[in-house]
């Protein structure tokens, strides 16, 4: 069979070299002129930097990522990261001497003494939900699926909550509440909107010290968090690779206008310069909305797949600076990821962010430096450093053209907080509006991670009204995520070929 496929980013390099691996055609489109979407490096003078996933889970050896991976062959050069987290009243950095697993309740407890009971009860609660997370992981024999249920019945009271009345229902202090609910605001989710279970699976413990071991009784239990060696465009690489090496052919620096349909089956696609390729299985990626409301056409969807366009909620964009340093950022933050939160009051900043205004980093914003994981992204004795935050997609007044540099400007100098003198040590710097994203990710409306992850939302699914039309990637996985959009890729492509039969 020949297949089509529109989006070279991650979701579309997986289902084409699904697709490639089972001996079929496989044409991958991107407007891009490298494959790999949000994962391509972008150049800044002599520095590279990374315009996507800093840190990524389920990748590490043995998680269901990398096993993904093996099946192409591929072997990424991993190591375990972490990261400290910085709240406005207090810190979280890992201790230079490792403390065990759990130094963070051990730490908190002295910060909150008041709290300290909750924490005891919490980390019960944490230790019982990796567990269904382990058997969730595994493959699902008989065996496995019931010990996948007697591990949730001790957590099965807490799957009514929201994340916000998770951890009102475990500590009392907000700020204390405001460590867990805040890598939600990264999601653009308000914790009143999530589901509670997500509050453990988005803490996980190993991403604040990559020194807990990941392995109990001798088998691999935990899971972590990984940079690859050398940058994530390596997946984008190795993926492409894989699939022109395998007779797969991806044409860089085209932009696919239309979906073929005829007698209500996908038939191939209309490149911008007219050109017509056919193809027996077309699969679109990127913006849900633009994808069936330019490329495919409303008139072809039925009323519940349209209802679902209407009402999923993409993420915001981010705004990033990066910058090229003569010191080691890394050395400075004795980490090479900080999250540095502004407010405990999540609801209110993620409302502010829906709203259209840019809270010009009073919020908070990461520290992030590349060039630790991948030394040869800067010349020698020079680093790579990226300041970053959540932004929304169009700002309710002025744009983001001319405001970027004013608010570079007020980013850098927050981040002096936590890296003094930063601005004197600049030797090269480069923005990254949600307008540049747009135009990176062909979508009109930039998201930076996939979808807002909105308790019971439905986002489009992979199978459409249009035979033989799937829709992978970013926008139809809760939450988005490397894992969520590989996976799902890969179950998309094993789908069609099951409804091919
Ligand atoms: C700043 C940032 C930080 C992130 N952090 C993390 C993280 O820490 N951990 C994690 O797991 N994930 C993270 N993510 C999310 C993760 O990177 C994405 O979910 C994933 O890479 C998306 O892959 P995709 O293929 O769906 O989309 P994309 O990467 O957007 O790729 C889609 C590609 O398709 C092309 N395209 C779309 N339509 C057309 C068309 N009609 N014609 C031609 N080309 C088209 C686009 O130009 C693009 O190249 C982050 C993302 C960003 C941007």
């Amino acid at each position: 069979m020949k297949f089509a496929v529109i989006g070279g980013g991650l979701a579309g390099l997986v289902f084409g070299a699904m697709a490639v691996k089972d001996g079929h055609e496989v044409i991958i489109y991107d407007k891009n002129p490298a494959p790999g979407g949000v994962l391509a490096l972008c150049e800044a003078g002599d520095y590279r930097f990374e315009q996507g996933p800093l840190l990524m889970c389920d990748l590490l050896p043995g998680e269901p990522m990398s096993n993904l991976l093996a099946e192409f062959g591929i072997h990424l050069d991993l190591m375990r990261a972490d990261r400290n987290v910085e709240m406005p009243g207090y810190s979280m950095h890992r201790p230079a001497e490792y403390e065990g697993p759990y130094w963070r309740r051990e730490r908190l407890k002295q910060l909150f003494p008041g709290d300290a009971g909750g924490l005891d009860k919490y980390y019960r609660f944490y230790d019982r939900m990796m567990r269904v997370r382990y058997n969730l992981n595994r493959r699902l024999t008989p065996a496995a699926v019931i010990a996948l249920a007697a591990s949730f019945i001790p957590v099965a009271r807490y799957a009514r909550m929201t994340a916000q009345e998770l951890v009102e229902h475990f500590f009392s202090d907000k700020k204390l509440q405001a460590l867990y609910t805040g890598i939600l605001a990264d999601y653009c989710a308000d914790p009143r909107e999530v589901w509670g279970l997500a509050v453990p699976m988005t803490n996980l413990e190993t991403g604040f010290d990559d020194r807990i071991p990941l392995e109990k009784n001798g088998k691999r239990f935990l899971g972590g968090f990984g940079y690859v060696r050398g940058g994530c465009q390596k997946i984008a690489q190795e993926l492409s690779d894989y699939i022109t090496e395998n007779g797969g052919v991806i044409k860089l620096n085209t932009v696919v206008d239309r979906v073929i349909i005829e007698n209500g089956k996908a038939a191939g696609v209309i490149l911008a310069d007219g050109t017509r390729e056919k193809a027996d299985i077309v699969a679109g990626s990127g913006s849900g909305r633009d994808f069936f409301l330019k490329c495919v056409g409303e008139e072809y969807l039925d009323s519940a797949y349209k209802k679902i366009l209407d009402t999923y909620r993409p993420m915001e964009a981010v705004f990033m600076v990066h910058a090229g340093v003569d010191f080691d950022p890394a050395e400075v933050l004795g980490t090479s990821l900080c999250y540095c939160y502004g407010s405990y009051d999540l609801s209110k900043a993620t409302e502010r962010l829906r709203s259209g205004k840019y809270h010009d980093g009073e919020d908070g914003f990461l520290l992030f430096v590349p060039s630790y994981h991948a030394p040869e992204f800067a010349p020698p004795g020079r680093h790579c450093l990226t300041v970053y935050t959540v932004a929304p997609d169009t700002l309710s007044e002025g744009d983001w053209e001319s405001e970027k540099e004013k608010f570079a400007d007020h980013l850098l100098e927050r981040a002096e907080k936590y890296l003094p003198g930063l601005r004197e040590h600049i030797t090269v710097r480069k923005i990254m509006t949600a307008a540049d994203y747009r135009a990176m990710t062909h979508m009109s409306k930039s998201s930076f991670g996939g979808t807002v992850p909105v308790w019971h939302q439905k986002n489009p699914p992979h199978k459409t009204p249009v035979r033989d039309l799937w829709f992978i990637g970013q926008q139809s996985e809760n939450g988005g995520g490397l894992w969520a959009v590989s996976g799902g890729a890969a179950s998309a492509y094993r789908e069609c070929i099951r409804n091919k039969r």
